[in-house]
């Protein structure tokens, strides 16, 4: 058995083309493949089913995709990540690899996995090389003058510019086919990637596979149409909900089966890969894409974020109110608020959310429910296909103005002008809350508003907002 094996682990990065860990891995020499499911990591994680079947159904075209590279693959089920370093241990006894190949995971948990592993590696004079893959930026990177990490957005972005002015990230070149390698992994691979999906179908609703396909053909396609078709308007109409303004990759992005380099690379091909901005749609995107390197990056530095702690430690003693009813009606769609209740329900029905309406229903949860934002940054991330630690927190920290760069205290949006203003024909209302389907542009955001004997069957508002906005005010005052 060849001494010269390299070990390339995917995680949260499940393609081919432009990956860092593979690019290099290949370059040291031939290589086999492994992913390692934990699906008790995944639960505590709370990671959502539909977000686990888009991820298996991806790997399995990994699988093929590797197969034709003559890349053989192991998938090994370890519930618990802490179990890694001893299934590393043991398979370290079966296959005689040089080095294991990664790119690197910023949470906290992550972070404390690979260094268990680092150290049982370096005991047999072998390495974990983590490469830089996720962010644009290597994480720790981008600092301020006095070398500290930045906490607010505009100054982050700046310096982000400043970088990009130096040369955009280049994607990595496709790896090779290698000679095929004669090795039996079967006693290896203890995963039926069917079988494991079974377990998770049973929490699926219907669609969601036709919704969102797999493949990096597919998710590249997505991109270029986006980018040909819908940047130009992007500024306009990202904000409305009823409309296809966004690019919808968040969930390609996450599981990595598009990188953050092959976005930034399309955004400026017509410049020929030139860091010049030429519209407002391409300014606004690229935008968008460094708020996710934002809170990638803060997730790193900042590492309370990983363990259920706002990033302001002055908004620890704020009194929630614990209401089990409010928070149960919200989860549903059924708060009588309809842009809120709409956005609720196509998070249920798809797996995803406008951005737009997240904002909206973030806020009415923290603010005029005065509910925890953690317990709504459980429910997202059990629901979303997209859920990422880094930047579901951060959009919730946002929102309950908790966090880094958030919105002030004192900043509550009313959910009635939010739809009148992003949703002001009702579009989007009338997709996900059917039962308002007949009333006009001007009922339909506040259907008992003028007139409270209306017979619909729909509940009326769980709140007041004007008087709920009021509490929420004094309840952040109060904790200063
Ligand atoms: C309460 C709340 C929770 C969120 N949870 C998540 C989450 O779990 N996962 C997630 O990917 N995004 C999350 N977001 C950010 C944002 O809503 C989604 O990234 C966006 O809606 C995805 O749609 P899109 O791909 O069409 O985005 P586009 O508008 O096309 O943007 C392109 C990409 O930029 C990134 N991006 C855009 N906006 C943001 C943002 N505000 N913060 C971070 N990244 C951004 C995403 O990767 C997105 O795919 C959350 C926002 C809020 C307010």
């Amino acid at each position: 058995m060849s001494h010269h094996y390299q070990l390339i682990w995917f995680r949260q990065d499940l393609r081919i083309q432009d990956h860092a860990a593979l690019w290099h891995a290949t370059q040291a020499g031939p290589c086999i493949a492994l992913v390692i499911l934990s699906p008790k990591q995944w639960q505590l994680h709370d990671d959502a089913a539909i977000k686990i079947d888009f991820y298996l159904r991806q790997l399995k075209q990994l699988k093929q995709d590797l197969e034709a590279l003559n890349i053989p693959l192991m998938v090994q089920t370890v519930d618990l990540w802490k179990g890694i370093p001893q299934f590393i241990e043991n398979l370290l006894k079966h296959i005689p690899f040089q080095n294991i190949y990664a790119n690197i995971e910023f949470g906290f948990n992550e972070l404390k996995r690979d260094n268990a592993i680092h150290h049982i590696l370096n005991l047999q004079q072998k390495q974990l090389i983590l490469l830089q893959d996720r962010t644009l930026f290597p994480i720790a990177s981008i600092r301020n003058q006095s070398n500290q990490p930045y906490q607010v957005f505009g100054a982050f972005k700046k310096t982000c510019y400043q970088r990009l002015e130096h040369g955009l990230p280049q994607c990595y070149p496709s790896p090779l086919q290698q000679l095929p390698i004669e090795l039996n992994l079967t006693e290896l691979t203890n995963t039926d990637i069917e079988q494991l999906r079974s377990v998770f179908q049973d929490q699926l609703r219907e669609n969601t596979e036709c919704e969102w396909k797999i493949g990096e053909a597919h998710a590249l396609a997505l991109l270029d149409q986006f980018v040909e078709e819908h940047l130009a308007e992007y500024k306009l109409a990202r904000d409305f909900p009823a409309q296809s303004g966004t690019s919808q990759l968040s969930p390609y992005l996450n599981i990595g089966v598009l990188s953050i380099r092959q976005c930034l690379q399309a955004l400026f091909r017509k410049q020929l890969g030139h860091f010049t901005i030429q519209s407002e749609g391409q300014q606004t995107w690229l935008d968008e894409l460094l708020w996710r390197e934002f809170y990638q990056h803060i997730l790193f530095d900042f590492p309370q974020v990983s363990k259920h702690l706002p990033f302001k430690a002055s908004t620890q003693n704020i009194e929630w109110r614990d209401d089990q009813e409010s928070l149960k009606q919200w989860q549903q769609g059924l708060t009588g608020i309809p842009i809120v209740d709409a956005g609720m329900r196509q998070l249920l029905a798809t797996g995803w959310m406008h951005n737009r309406v997240r904002m909206i229903c973030a806020m009415f949860l923290s603010k005029n429910l005065l509910i925890d934002w953690r317990i709504g940054e459980q429910w997202f991330m059990q629901q979303l296909i997209d859920g990422d630690l880094a930047a579901n927190n951060g959009g919730w920290q946002w929102c309950a103005s908790t966090g880094t760069d958030a919105a002030p205290y004192f900043r509550v949006f009313n959910p009635v002008s939010q739809s009148n203003k992003f949703d002001p024909q009702g579009d989007y209302i009338r997709k996900w809350v059917p039962e308002l389907k007949g009333l006009d542009a001007k009922t339909i955001h506040e259907p008992y508003a003028k007139n409270s004997s209306i017979k619909l069957n729909y509940p009326k508002p769980i709140v007041d907002l004007k008087l709920s906005r009021v509490r929420a005010i004094e309840a952040f005052k109060h904790s200063q």
